[in-house]
């Protein structure tokens, strides 16, 4: 094989929830993953009858592609058809963008670091190195930046690749530069909630858009993620919520002595002196938090995980939590048992007949419940049922 530039580091995934949770002695049930910076729950436009929709036709090829999840994303980021271009997540479109615009010895810039890191492994990847001494072939700026939330200023150097992961959070785009030398990468992993489907587009002018079509591979999207996708369009996330718990969040957290960075994103960067330590400390209680050398960054989730993240970092050692899921082609149920929250409950998508159960064994609960009645109440108390059995165990 072709080698590397010097120095490569390849993109590093966190660990799995099987081996942290091992690592914690902990079974995975039990694990809290505050570091992927995506909802909670699914859209509530994937519910069990479109997902069995979206596989229905997966024996074969989209021919031609997919125009009406184009049409769909124009519609929806406000350009045309042809300024489009489709890919497995955001992810695709940065390596993408790499290999349209830099080769083999060639300057990549990278703004505001630190940032998102699989820029610098897809100049590598391409050949160029990062940050060097000549013009940059391409400059990516990621904004809101991740890891610190933070609405950077957009760099003038053009061609300018921005990635607008999180930008619902933050209400501002680059989409009205495209005719200026700006792409701008967006993805449904984040506000829409769709990570596992992998979908993402780029913005650009038209011939942009074709240059960058050209080199993109045949079909990237799958045809069930392309479906989930299309459900999600007709219907785009109320993000209000989540930026209501962030602020929340944020409060608690300079409750606690904490100095949490202002954030234009679904994840708050706090500043430590010992991130690692406290990372190890948190992990006993099930809660992930992705460290950095002067702090960790913490997902914003919903309001029950967000408090019992707060009180693992009060120092009050909460008992961990057990998620369980149960799905099936009519319902799909999530429980969260809390113990030693007994009496706290809240129940969606079914009448709230469960809560003593689960109050009765010493647990508080959450029960989220999207489906067709009665599979959908049927299901529910199962769902519990194998809840209870996991957080007894
Ligand atoms: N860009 C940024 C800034 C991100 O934080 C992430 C997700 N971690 C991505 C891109 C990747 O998004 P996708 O799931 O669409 O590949």
């Amino acid at each position: 094989m072709r080698a590397l530039p010097e120095g490569f580091a390849a993109y590093a995934w966190a660990p799995s929830t099987e081996e942290l949770a091992a690592r914690a002695s902990l079974r995975p049930a039990q694990i809290v993953r505050f570091d992927g910076n995506v909802p909670a729950r699914p859209p509530a436009s994937a519910t069990p009858a479109a997902v069995a929709r979206a596989v229905a036709g997966v024996s074969s090829y989209a021919h031609g592609g997919y125009p009406t999840l184009v049409e769909a994303i124009a519609r929806y980021a406000g350009v045309g058809t042809e300024n489009v271009v489709l890919g497995a997540g955001a992810d695709d479109l940065i390596l993408l963008c790499a290999r349209a615009f830099v080769g083999p010895g060639d300057s990549v810039a990278v703004a505001h670091e630190p940032t998102y890191p699989l820029y610098r492994v897809a100049a590598g990847l391409a050949g160029a190195t990062v940050n060097g001494a000549t013009t940059p072939a391409v400059t990516f700026c990621c904004r809101p930046n991740n890891p610190s939330g933070e609405l950077v200023p957009l760099p003038d150097e053009r061609p300018l690749v921005v990635d607008e992961a999180y930008h619902e959070y933050a209400g501002e785009t680059a989409a009205g530069l495209l005719e200026e030398d700006v792409v701008v990468l967006r993805t449904f992993s984040k506000a829409f909630g769709l990570a596992g489907a992998r979908v993402g587009y780029a913005l650009a002018a038209e011939p942009a858009a074709e240059e960058l079509n050209r080199r993109q591979s045949p079909l990237p999207i799958a045809a069930p993620s392309a479906a989930l996708v299309l459900a999600a369009l007709a219907d785009p996330p109320d993000i209000r919520p989540q930026l209501e718990e962030r602020e929340r969040l944020s409060a608690e957290l300079r409750m606690l002595g904490l100095d949490p960075r202002p954030s234009a994103a679904n994840f708050i960067f706090v500043p430590h002196e010992r991130p690692r330590e406290l990372a190890d400390a948190l992990l006993r209680q099930g809660v992930v938090v992705r460290t950095f050398d002067d702090g960790f960054r913490v997902s914003v989730r919903d309001g029950e995980d967000d408090d019992h993240l707060l009180r693992a970092l009060a120092g009050d050692a909460p008992a961990p939590r057990t998620a369980h899921v149960r799905a099936t082609a009519r319902a799909r149920v999530y429980v969260r048992l809390f113990p030693g929250r007994a009496g706290e409950a809240r129940i969606e998508g079914i009448p709230a007949a469960l809560a003593e159960r689960a109050s009765d064994a010493g647990f508080g609960l959450v029960l989220e419940a999207v489906g067709e009645e009665p599979a959908c109440s049927d299901e529910a108390a199962r769902a519990l049922d194998e809840a209870l059995e996991e957080a007894g165990r």
